[in-house]
């Protein structure tokens, strides 16, 4: 069974068709990396695969579940139980302003208060430790670098155990000299086999780890392949010409 499945998804806003017939299946351990022009509806398709959106129509399957079926919704309890397998990291980090580093990654498993605090505070060290902030633990946001305040987002997404990470553009919103310390963070997962879903730029990325590409333009997915075939050998004139302006 595909870990997700998503088939003729559909999402407008207003009278504009952002998101038009997206099908698209991932297995356990992929890391399918989504390239594509601004406007094309990435974040959109992202946003609502984690219910952060309402589609409009199509089915989105998570390991069997329904998060949506034909433009059904599920049940809450069932939408509930699809959204907690995935984790969502943010082009601009959305870490809360107000709160340590520490208390950014505790706050949500304590409020779903089903582990001890001893649990979730062991995972948040653990989880600082393997970001390399260990020592940054009593830090506010604003005192960090934006590579910082992105792998903390990465650590906070993980203190939920999610099955799937979703990735809008995590580097982005970074100087050039920050994005490798985040892209490590990201490889790291990949090698630790996370199912991971990215939009990116970050072509080279996407060529290293990523195992699919999928190439979206206007709403739809106009081609999808291994990383090594899309970028070198593209069927499509659009993939083509989006590639031949990102490489150059
Ligand atoms: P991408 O992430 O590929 O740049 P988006 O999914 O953000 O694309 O946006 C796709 C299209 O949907 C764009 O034309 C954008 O202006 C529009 N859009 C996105 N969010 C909204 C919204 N909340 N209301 C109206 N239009 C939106
Ligand atoms: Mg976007």
């Amino acid at each position: 069974m595909a870990m997700i499945e998503v088939s003729s998804l559909k999402k407008s806003f207003g009278k504009l068709e952002v998101l038009k017939d997206i099908s698209f299946k991932v297995n356990k351990n992929d890391v399918v990396a989504v390239i594509g022009p601004s406007g094309s509806g990435k974040s959109t398709m992202l946003r609502g695969l984690i219910h952060l959106e309402e589609i409009n129509g199509g089915t989105i399957r998570v390991e069997g579940d329904y998060l949506v079926k034909e433009g059904i919704y599920s049940k809450p309890q069932e939408i509930k139980k699809v959204t907690s397998k995935m984790g969502m990291v943010f082009q601009h980090f959305n870490l809360f302003p107000h709160l340590t580093v520490k208390e950014n990654l505790e706050i949500a498993p304590k409020l779903a208060k089903n582990e001890s605090t001893e649990t979730i505070e062991k995972r948040s060290r653990e989880l600082l430790k393997k970001i390399g902030m260990a020592d940054k633990d009593t830090a506010y946001p604003a005192k960090l670098s934006g590579g910082q305040k992105q792998r903390v987002a990465i650590a906070r997404a993980l203190m939920m155990n999610p099955e799937i990470l979703l990735f809008d553009e995590p580097t982005s919103a970074l100087d050039p000299e920050l994005t490798g310390e985040v892209l490590e963070v990201m490889k790291e997962l990949a090698k630790e086999q996370m199912t991971m879903i990215v939009v990116t730029h970050e072509m080279g990325f996407a060529k290293e780890v990523a195992n699919k590409a999928i190439f979206m333009d206007n709403g739809e997915i106009i081609e999808s392949a291994p990383p090594s075939e899309l970028f070198t050998n593209p069927k499509f004139e659009r993939t083509k010409a989006f590639l031949h302006r990102s490489l150059k």
